[in-house]
């Protein structure tokens, strides 16, 4: 059946294999099938995360967790880092959880300056920092190693990062970066369905969370901790989601993790030739683009609602035509998940077919 395939910064297409997984015949979540499957992929989730604590397995969108880090470990006041759409929310979401939330906030397209951090932290006022590693709505990457190493020099800040876009499409190694709550979704960087998040914390957020007592239920950190040591989640997971994240991980580590990341550089870098060589600009700053999409300004103000429905139509491809207040200002170019060099040339391929240029 001909559908239309997305290549718009999240959800990504999903695999013929992945949705084969997804449709295998239902386990129960306490029975010794569901603790062999998620023993099973444990380890390899560790090490993708890049640490030796436990990884959860959440049942609820990226957000879910998001909001579930404020109210485990914040204290009083948290430092929000807000460079687009999805960093600026953190700090509505802060104030929602009823703690005292400040921004941290540079222009849209622009990176969060590790100095600019520091300055803040040195104030000694804030107790946590929300970081976003890869804005999806600007294509921005902030330089993760340099700001951990800030935060790294407060000893009781505690750093929660969304890798939503990111992770396994390149290295963010938990531990060694001091980051004591790492975030990711299902349907972006690692092409799943929506519908699971997963995360890690550290000991020190687990600390944190122990002195909090309106962890509420379904989002506490330390019941996540207690069940995941019998191989179980807190509530009924979707447990189809867990058959595809298997048969995902089978996928990543047969390509190997040197291999993705390297892939993702190389379709990335062809997106970036296309956008300079059609005159197009990047709406990220230069030395801060994201290698998993790319948000390109619409520097020669094309109609872009025009080109994202003559992608579907004409070619059953679904590209984004920007992101909230940058609606037709930009448009984004996924190069997540299963993406290949054959893949993205022909997107590019069809771009040009549209706007007649090549
Ligand atoms: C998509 C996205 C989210 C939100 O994810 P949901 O699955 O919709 O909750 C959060 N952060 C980033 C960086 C994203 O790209």
């Amino acid at each position: 059946m001909q559908h239309d395939k997305l290549f718009i910064p999240g959800p990504v297409e999903v695999s013929p294999k992945t949705w084969a997984a997804f449709s295998r015949p239902m386990i129960g979540h306490r029975g010794e099938p569901f603790k062999k499957l998620y023993a099973g992929i444990h380890p390899r989730l560790q090490e993708l995360f890049g640490t030796t604590q436990p990884v959860f397995l959440s049942t609820s969108s990226a957000w879910g967790v998001m909001e579930a880090a404020i109210r485990n470990v914040v204290r009083e006041r948290v430092l929000c880092c807000m460079c687009g759409a999805f960093s600026d929310k953190w700090l509505d979401v802060a104030r929602r959880c009823g703690k005292e939330a400040a921004p941290l906030q540079v222009e849209w397209g622009k990176h969060i300056e590790p100095a600019a951090l520091d300055a803040q932290l040195s104030s000694g006022r804030f107790d946590t920092v929300t970081l976003i590693h890869n804005e999806t709505s600007t294509g921005v990457m902030n330089p993760l190693r340099a700001i951990c190493e800030v935060v790294r020099r407060y000893p009781d800040v505690v750093l929660i990062v969304d890798t939503v876009s990111s992770f396994s499409a390149v290295s963010i190694m938990m531990d060694e970066l001091g980051i004591d709550v790492l975030i990711t979704g299902s349907q972006k960087a690692l092409a799943l369905p929506p519908g699971l998040a997963l995360f890690s914390a550290s000991d020190k957020a687990f600390a944190r969370a122990a002195e909090n007592n309106d962890r509420g239920y379904y989002f506490d950190f330390l019941e996540f901790k207690r069940q995941q040591e019998g191989n179980m989640t807190p509530s009924t997971p979707s447990v189809a989601h867990i058959h595809a994240l298997e048969s995902k991980l089978d996928d990543i580590f047969t390509e190997g993790l040197e291999q993705r990341h390297a892939r993702h550089v190389w379709t990335n870098a062809m997106v970036h030739d296309w956008v300079r060589s059609r005159g197009f600009d990047f709406f990220a700053e230069e030395g801060y683009a994201s290698v998993t999409l790319t948000c390109v300004a619409n520097s020669r103000g094309i109609d872009v609602p025009k080109l994202v429905g003559d992608m579907r139509e004409r070619h059953h491809i679904v590209i984004d035509g920007g992101y909230g207040k940058l609606k037709g200002q930009t448009f984004r170019l996924s190069n997540m998940g299963d993406e290949t060099e054959e893949t993205v040339s022909h997107l590019l391929a069809c771009l040009d077919d549209c706007l007649g240029t090549a």
